[in-house]
């Protein structure tokens, strides 16, 4: 399963393609507005963004160079209704991973979207071969999934396995803002639930047993725990 960033302006457009994800098993937000779209892109714990380049405010062109220019290196499969042969060169010399004209059916997108994750995980695999060996780890904060423990500085704390999950999601992710129902759904593996406040009472077992300044809240987005969290 993936989270897939959905940039699209048309709002029949964006609910076709978000229905083909979910049935291919997949998740997605969309975005219908560029400056949302990049902060999206940049802030979100993303697998994959499908691009289109005609967007308000700023276009996909803009938001690809800006997320490649800060290394972002999310997956990007760029779609557009320009159907000129040199866009398709500016959106793969740009860094994008692929590039689909409009119309187009949405299983070919979806197609698509598989083919890249798959890339992008092998491309990652390689990249870090001894990845059993990687420790999971932010500053001071590091956790053993053996042993489902974490080690505080010099101190070990014991974890639930629920909170395990919830800490591993927030130091691989170490430096970037997590909205509560991305964690709701990578945790508890639930849809957004608005009454539900599971997330906000697991983020304070946390910061009982890391810090309290361990993750910070980043009001109407969500939580982040820095790259080197406080901890104490
Ligand atoms: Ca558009």
């Amino acid at each position: 399963m993936a989270h897939i960033l959905i940039a699209e302006d048309e709002a029949n457009i964006a609910r076709f393609i978000a229905k083909g994800l979910t049935k291919a098993g997949h998740t997605s937000d969309v975005a219908a507005d560029g400056m949302f779209a990049l902060q999206s892109a940049l802030h979100g714990a993303y697998d994959l963004i499908v691009l289109d380049v005609g967007l308000p405010t700023i276009d996909g062109f803009a938001i690809l160079a800006a997320l490649r220019e800060s290394k972002n290196t999310t997956p990007v499969i760029m779609c557009t209704a320009r159907t000129s042969s040199e866009d398709t060169v500016h959106g793969l010399t740009g860094g994008a991973d692929d590039y689909l004209a409009k119309p187009f059916q949405v299983s070919e997108l979806v197609a698509r979207v598989e083919l890249r994750l798959r890339d992008h995980q092998q491309h990652r695999a390689e990249a870090a071969p001894a990845t059993e060996a990687l420790p999971l780890r932010a500053g001071a904060i590091e956790l053993d999934a053996h042993a489902r423990t974490a080690m505080v500085g010099d101190r070990r704390v014991d974890l639930s396995a629920r909170e395990f999950m919830l800490a591993e999601l927030f130091v691989t992710h170490a430096g970037t803002v997590l909205s509560r129902d991305q964690i709701l759904e990578r945790v508890w593996g639930l849809d957004s639930d608005g009454r539900s406040n599971v997330v906000e009472v697991y983020v304070r077992y946390l910061r009982q047993k890391f810090g309290a300044e361990s993750i910070e809240t980043v009001r109407g987005l969500g939580y982040r725990m820095l790259q080197d969290p406080p901890v104490g």
